[in-house]
């Protein structure tokens, strides 16, 4: 089975507080003029997406230095896998959709796998542009996803009150402001694409507590956001960028 990743955001090793600020540092939001904003690419590189097979297309761009991944599910039913950044649906996400002949109204869900900046940033710009679109994140991690205030106080800056480690306390722009999701889910859901495609909804806890993937059974595929990291996280260069980010690590464990 092929397992297809997104790309990572602001990550921390709960045990060790040195990776934490480390890692915090090289993902972008540890200054007040948020680099990685700097970094963003003033247009798609690929706005058509890379179709990955038929009817599901890989959005890329960069952030930080790393790639940030978005994927999309055309069927009768069209999805949207992670949202990016604030700026990500105007400068990538919609370019990409507009080269595929489909308007941003016509996406009638948009989930985002995780709480991060990267993930979530961009479902206000969503919703703006098409209010019509379904927002849906993991029910774990909904308050953090809903609002920067608590995915900053509560992600990123659990350190700081007794060590003293973590980011700007104000939330990054890029995460910009808060949104409500339409809808969670928990994990065993299944979304139907067409009457001969579903997606499996996976409750993959480890990076986040509500962290989600999607099965796509009858290819073979399961996209699984920043649930399984491999060796770490590598920049968009193939240097190894970020640590292994596995917040919760007893969950990876059998039992
Ligand atoms: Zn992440």
């Amino acid at each position: 089975m092929r397992q297809v990743r997104g790309s990572h955001a602001v990550t921390r090793r709960p045990f060790v507080a040195s990776s934490f600020a480390a890692a915090a540092s090289s993902a972008g939001f540890s200054s007040l003029d948020y680099p990685g904003a700097l970094d963003a690419p003033l247009q798609s590189e690929t706005p058509g997406g890379n179709k990955i097979y038929p009817g599901v297309y890989q959005i890329d761009s960069l952030f930080g230095g790393r790639n940030l991944f978005q994927y999309l599910f055309v069927g009768d039913n069209i999805l949207l896998l992670d949202i990016g950044l604030a700026y990500t649906p105007e400068r990538t996400i919609f370019p990409a959709l507009r080269q595929l002949g489909i308007r941003p109204q016509q996406v009638n869900l948009a989930i985002t796998t995780h709480a991060d900046g990267d993930q979530q940033g961009g479902n206000d710009a969503i919703k703006r542009a098409s209010p019509g679109t379904w927002l849906a994140c993991g029910e774990a991690d909904r308050a953090m996803v809903e609002d920067p205030r608590t995915l900053w106080d509560q992600r990123y800056n659990f350190l700081k009150r007794d060590y003293d480690v973590g980011i700007d306390p104000e939330p990054s722009p890029d995460v910009r402001k808060p949104r409500r999701m339409d809808a969670c889910f928990a994990g065993g859901e299944r979304i139907r694409l067409s009457n001969d495609w579903d997606l499996e909804v996976l409750h993959v806890p480890g990076h986040s507590h509500g962290h989600l993937a999607l099965l796509d059974r009858d290819h073979g595929t399961a996209f699984v956001g920043d649930a399984i990291h491999g060796r770490g996280c590598p920049s968009a260069s193939g240097a190894m960028a970020l640590p292994v980010t596995y917040y919760y690590v007893d969950v990876y464990f059998p039992r």
